[in-house]
């Protein structure tokens, strides 16, 4: 089996990090996994999972940590041979979370290479661009548009590019639980950066606050250069 690489995206909400991974699938072919898609998956099909998390999920609250890796095992299992380069979105969260995922690789998965991408951008800024983000209501699709930033903005109003379906704004994109997850976001992303470190893994940063084509600019020439 040829090395795959597994780009793992840590960042608070609002950071970018769902938009970053569309421009990886789009320009790159890489495939995404965006555990917050997986769960509002399992919320619309209402299958025990969904209705299990559903209240959780609205109130901006992390999900147990092992339905997520649980969830992220099953997706391996059944991707990892068609696909080269992944994009873990929003996985992990916590460090129990790493360190099953460090786990999982070394067991079952021993050809995976990951690196680790941390986006940095301003409370006020997540806050900002969460309240005016909308995603595609079509849950195969899930794509992030902005209702403020033109470039980032549909080509017609409310409606995905991609698949033509109408576009929503989220249950949990409310200020309560925009501050909700910030605070859990900053409760844990030190133990996780500390995690990956201490196993000798070199962090990408990334500055985030910036257009996001700059921004996707400069994480390819950040993992270009930091191979
Ligand atoms: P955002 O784009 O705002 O960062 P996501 O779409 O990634 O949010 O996740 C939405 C919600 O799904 C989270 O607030 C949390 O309830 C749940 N979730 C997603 N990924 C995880 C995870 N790795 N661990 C725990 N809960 C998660
Ligand atoms: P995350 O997945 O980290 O929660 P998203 O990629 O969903 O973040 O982006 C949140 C919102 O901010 C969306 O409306 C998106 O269109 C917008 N956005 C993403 N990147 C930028 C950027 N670099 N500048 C301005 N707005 C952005």
């Amino acid at each position: 089996m040829s090395t795959k690489d597994i780009f793992i995206f840590v960042g608070p909400p609002g950071s970018g990090k769902g938009t970053l991974s569309q421009y990886c699938e789009k320009e790159l072919g890489w495939y995404p996994l965006s555990t917050g898609d997986l769960c509002r998956k399992h919320i619309k099909a209402q299958t025990d999972i969904g209705k299990h998390i559903e209240f959780a999920i609205k109130s901006g609250k992390l999900i147990d940590d092992w339905l997520i890796i649980e969830m992220v095992h099953n997706w391996l299992d059944e991707h990892i041979n068609d696909i080269d380069t992944i994009v873990l979105d929003g996985f992990p969260r916590t460090v129990s979370q790493a360190q099953a995922l460090q786990k999982l690789l070394q067991d079952e998965f021993p050809f995976c290479k990951l690196r680790v991408v941390v986006f940095k951008v301003p409370d006020e800024i997540a806050v900002q661009r969460l309240s005016s983000r909308t995603i595609c209501s079509n849950l195969s699709c899930q794509a992030v548009y902005s209702l403020t930033k033109k470039t980032l903005a549909p080509s017609q109003e409310g409606i995905c590019n991609i698949c033509k379906s109408p576009l929503i704004q989220r249950a949990d994109d409310r200020p309560e639980a925009i501050r909700e997850r910030l605070k859990i976001y900053h409760a844990h992303e030190q133990q996780i950066v500390q995690f990956y470190q201490s196993n000798g893994f070199d962090i990408i940063y990334l500055e985030a606050d910036k257009p996001s084509k700059q921004v996707y600019d400069e994480f390819i020439a950040r993992i270009s250069i930091e191979k």
